[in-house]
């Protein structure tokens, strides 16, 4: 198998294909964090992308480029949400029709945003494993066009569009902080910035119940873990025995990965939502989880969190917002 290798030249022609679907999403300074940690700390607003989280990048430029013959035929794809949900609107705009297979595990609110956008919804697994064996069956049987959630040059270049936006509206970072799961948005993101400057570092954060990528990476070969109930419930899944760019992507470009735990989740989900004023997922607030708990030794003096998504049932969002103490 020959592999393309992605390159920051893919990320701007991305950037071009993907502006009529998605949004720049603002860059906001949090006054909170900058003060507690004695450095310019900015958050970069995903959770108000269009769908509800970056992934209508990756989905915008992977759709956009496909044959018209392929868009006929139609897409399918297995996701943990938001690739789903994101997915299913970009191809609803482009008037392709889309297969969405999603695990039981998929919480109620993202199941029915996804129903709400006219895709065929299939519960195809327990797990997100589950559900991606069960596409790969449907994908042949139907003809259809898979859109992997991660593993695509084309996804890895969409969500590095995020990338681009962060340097242009913030000169001068020395960290970059991004929830990671499957690996697509950190690898698009580290690529675009270390092809600027190399000296930024980019660091992944994912929760500690069920970690595929930070496993994988200390083993030093793709290794399986164990699907555990998480609040960070868009980060699940492996990354796939398979992986053919985003393990090779973040062992090349991103210098450290992180874990964060529950709690640590629901006390970024209660600050973000009582300092900003803002619903973020517990996979959106992985990275606000690092700086409000002191995890990252040396941020310098400039940081940009990526804060991914907002599709958190609202159920969930209070129940943690009175745990905290931040809702009566
Ligand atoms: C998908 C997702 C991630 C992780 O992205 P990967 O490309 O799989 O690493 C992070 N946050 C949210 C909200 C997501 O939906």
């Amino acid at each position: 198998m020959s592999f393309k290798e992605v390159t920051l030249n893919d990320i701007r022609e991305a950037y071009q294909h993907i502006r009529p679907l998605v949004i720049r999403t603002p860059l906001i300074e949090s006054q909170h964090l900058s003060e507690s940690l004695g450095a310019r700390l900015f958050l970069k607003l995903e959770n108000l992308q269009v769908t509800g989280s970056f992934k209508a990048r990756g989905a915008a430029n992977k759709l956009r480029s496909l044959s018209s013959g392929e868009r006929e035929r139609g897409v399918i794809t297995v996701s943990s949400g938001n690739h789903g949900r994101a997915v299913a609107y970009v191809a609803r705009e482009l008037g392709i029709h889309a297969v969405i297979c999603l695990s039981e595990a998929v919480p109620v609110s993202k199941v029915e945003e996804i129903r709400a956008l006219d895709a065929e919804v299939l519960i195809c697994g327990r797990t997100y494993d589950e559900a991606d064996g069960e596409a790969q069956r449907i994908q042949t049987d139907r003809g259809l066009t898979m859109v992997h959630p991660f593993d695509d040059p084309l996804i890895i270049a969409g969500q590095g569009t995020v990338g681009l936006e962060l340097m242009e509206d913030t000169p001068r970072l020395d960290t970059v902080i991004v929830p990671l799961s499957g690996g697509g948005l950190i690898s698009g993101i580290a690529l675009a910035i270390k092809s600027t400057d190399p000296s930024i570092r980019v660091i992944g954060v994912t929760m500690e119940r069920g970690p595929a990528m930070y496993r994988s990476l200390r083993a030093g070969k793709i290794v399986e873990v164990e699907e555990e109930p998480t609040l960070a419930d868009a980060l699940a899944g492996g990354i796939g025995f398979d992986n053919a760019y985003t393990f090779s992507m973040v062992q090349r470009y991103v210098d450290d990965t992180l874990l964060v735990s529950e709690s640590e989740i629901a006390g970024a989900m209660a600050f973000a939502l009582e300092k900003h004023r803002l619903i973020v997922e517990g996979g959106g607030a992985v990275g606000i989880a690092t700086v409000l708990y002191g995890k990252v030794k040396e941020l310098g003096e400039r940081v940009a969190v990526v804060v991914s998504g907002g599709n958190v049932d609202l159920s969930t969002m209070f129940r943690i917002a009175r745990e905290q103490g931040v809702l009566q």
